[in-house]
């Protein structure tokens, strides 16, 4: 997981745009800095945003950051060339120079041209210094832009992150698992590999918020995907599908390993309960589990799981039940 990056603010980058354009005695009109202003101006907090908004933000940043490397790479050979060609010129100067004083048989007409070309060469390679400043100074401020924009991007992918993670668990959350579906069942398909779906729903969940509070049963969620963490694989993945429903994403895994990690989770429920003090709290859940078919997709498959697991409740709880 990422740790949080320092805050990046729009406002900061509409400075920085603001005081280049003044340095270059531009009107501070908002087309003068629109690219960056409108990649920044589509990035407001994380809360307001949906996914796709985001998604759609990140996409601006990566374009403004391709142009700006682009940028950062064409401002740099210019400052080479430019250093190149200064050299260039002072070298001819100095020849011209030097002709001028051993050159006696020149003629005052030739000595005339020459003093107009030595003239014209100092103009020209006093302009490549200005240019040269110019440039450098462009570079760097997109060098800078560029920093920023990279530190955007990072934000932005840790608040993505928090988006789709679930706040009381810490495990994904439904939005999360909406992007994890696609990749992993693209993946599967590619390779031709199994990809297992499993989703438990704990058994009269009700009774325990009801005995002990609506506290204790949210700590018994947090017991809960901990013991699931405890048995699952590191490729695999823990979703919060709803309130006391959870999804597991088993990469690589058949019908008799998905029933596997259910029977694991069973036994290490059954030996590690939730102590509310020195209260015990058993926790059992009912499972339904499913195989990705051959052109199946996510959703599919999540809902023949989800079919499933209604068939264990209603025969009785704290089964597993296979889809077809
Ligand atoms: P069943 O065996 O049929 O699944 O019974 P159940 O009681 O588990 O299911 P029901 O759908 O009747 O109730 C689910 C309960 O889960 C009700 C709801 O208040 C509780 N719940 C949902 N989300 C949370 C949560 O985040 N924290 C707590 N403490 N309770 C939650
Ligand atoms: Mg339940
Ligand atoms: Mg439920």
């Amino acid at each position: 997981m990422t740790s949080p990056t320092p805050s990046v603010n729009p406002v900061e980058i509409a400075r920085i745009a603001l005081k280049r354009l003044a340095e270059r005695g531009l009107a501070p009109t908002p087309e003068n800095y629109a690219q960056f202003y409108n990649a920044i101006v589509t990035i407001k907090s994380p809360e307001s945003k949906s996914s796709d908004e985001l998604q759609h933000a990140w996409q601006v940043l990566c374009k403004l950051d391709d142009a700006l490397a682009e940028a950062v790479d064409t401002t740099a050979s210019l400052l080479e060339s430019l250093s190149e060609s200064g050299q260039n010129m002072a070298v001819s100067l100095g020849h011209l120079q030097h002709t001028r004083r051993t050159g006696f048989e020149a003629s005052v007409a030739v000595e005339q041209t020459r003093a107009t070309m030595e003239d014209l060469l100092e103009d020209i390679i006093s302009s490549t210094h200005t240019l040269h400043a110019t440039v450098s100074a462009s570079h760097e401020d997109i060098s800078t832009i560029r920093d920023s924009v990279k530190r955007i991007e990072e934000d932005l992918s840790f608040n993505r992150k928090l988006l789709e993670q679930d706040a009381l668990t810490g495990t994904l959350n439904r939005q999360g698992l909406d992007h994890l579906l696609v990749r992993e069942v693209k993946r599967a398909q590619r390779s031709g590999g199994k990809l297992s779906v499993v989703l438990f729903d704990l058994d009269d969940f009700k009774q325990i918020n009801d005995r002990f509070g609506h506290m204790v049963g949210d700590q018994v969620l947090v017991h809960v995907a901990n013991l699931a963490r405890a048995v699952l694989r590191e490729s695999d993945m823990l979703v919060r599908y709803g309130g006391e429903e959870f999804l597991l994403l088993l990469p690589e895994t058949d019908l008799n390993g998905a029933r596997f990690v259910v029977d694991r989770m069973r036994l290490v429920a059954g030996k590690t309960p939730f102590m509310h003090h020195t209260q015990r709290i058993d926790v059992s859940f009912s499972s339904g589990v499913a195989l990705l078919g051959a052109e199946e997709n996510g959703r599919a498959l999540v809902l023949r799981a989800d079919e499933a697991l209604y068939r264990a409740k209603h025969s009785g709880r704290g089964r597993v039940e296979v889809a077809e």
